[in-house]
């Protein structure tokens, strides 16, 4: 039994009862833009424009059909990379891979289908995000269905951190959720995946897919924290078109980041989501690290662990169904 006071328990229901009463929609911004990827372009095409335009994730669209074809995310260079992997033969054709063959790679390598989850624009964001959160899918797709030309048309997508930026900076009680990350037992702790400098990429590829993880921390080997490796590092070494670069090491690749890369975050066992949420305001934060004075790894607190307690903690007792 986990322990919740008053204030917490005020602070999680005032988040659900704003979640209630906002759609998909006003999560978005006044102004934003819309990148979709054509499943017929190459898997190298789309590489080049995510990193041109900055961003990690797209919708696909399949124009011979007019339709929303899925979400092309990290996950399906990491495909590509595990494919090319096992099948060193077919690497010269890697060129001509298209993003509409990205199914047949996740055939050969067995892996799930990506989550499709999707939601409508107008829905409700807690029953969306309830709905995410069964699926482990970490981005919605708000698509919508127009009955004009009765095709279906994405609007945008939700990022988790979209999400919990948006209750940051609209629901003031987020200040009441004081009680320690080591209270509320919240974050991963035990059998943390991490590497070393001298890990491989591809060795931290395959740890990443196989535990459906997007990260790995870097450690000593006394388990000081010296940085992360993310899923997105590899879109950086993929763009160079050169796949033998997936031998280098974890320590080459940090090094070869762009010197404006934002970091890694990090808070303590004493920390409430409270002081968390005033980070999450601040800066785009993709998961933080908990670490002990001395730098010491303890665990992994990632958005969806953030996400699954403001939705799920404490339910089953004010909640019973
Ligand atoms: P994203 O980081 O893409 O938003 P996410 O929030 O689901 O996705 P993941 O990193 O995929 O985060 O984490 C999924 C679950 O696995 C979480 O409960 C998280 O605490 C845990 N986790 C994350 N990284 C590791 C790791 N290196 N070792 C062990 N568990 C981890």
């Amino acid at each position: 039994d986990r322990p919740i006071d008053r204030d917490q328990r005020a602070g999680l229901k005032a988040i659900r009862d704003f979640l209630r009463i906002r759609n998909c929609y006003d999560v978005l911004p006044l102004s934003f833009r819309l990148i979709e990827l054509d499943v017929g372009l190459t898997v190298k095409e789309s590489l080049n424009i995510l990193v041109q335009c900055g961003i990690v994730s797209a919708p696909l669209w399949d124009s011979s059909t007019s339709t929303y074809a899925g979400l092309l995310t990290v996950n399906d260079y990491l495909n590509v990379v595990r494919y090319y992997n096992l099948h060193a033969d077919k690497l010269k054709d890697v060129d001509k891979l298209l993003l509409s063959d990205l199914k047949d790679v996740e055939k050969v390598l067995d892996v799930k289908p990506p989550e499709t989850v999707s939601a409508s624009p107008e829905a409700i964001l807690y029953d969306a995000l309830r709905q995410q959160l069964v699926s482990r899918a970490r981005r919605i797709p708000l698509v919508s269905y127009d009955s004009d030309t009765q095709r279906t048309m994405v609007t945008s997508v939700i990022t988790q951190y979209r999400i919990l930026k948006f209750i940051a900076m609209n629901v003031k009680e987020t200040e009441v959720l004081r009680k320690p990350l080591a209270m509320i037992k919240l974050g991963t702790y035990g059998n943390i995946v991490r590497c070393t400098m001298d890990t491989t990429v591809l060795d931290v590829v395959d740890e990443m897919v196989l535990k459906n993880i997007s990260s790995v921390p870097v450690v000593t080997t006394e388990g000081i924290l010296l940085n992360v490796f993310e899923a997105v590092d590899v879109i950086g070494i993929l763009k160079t078109g050169d796949y033998g670069n997936l031998t280098w090491t974890v320590g080459k690749v940090l090094s070869a980041r762009s010197p404006n890369h934002p970091g890694i975050y990090c808070c303590s066992l004493e920390d409430g989501l409270d002081t968390i949420f005033e980070t999450i305001k601040r800066s785009r934060v993709h998961r933080l690290m908990i670490v002990d004075d001395n730098n010491y790894l303890k665990g992994i607190l990632s958005l969806s662990d953030i996400l699954h307690y403001l939705l799920v903690e404490g339910q089953e007792e004010t909640n019973p169904t």
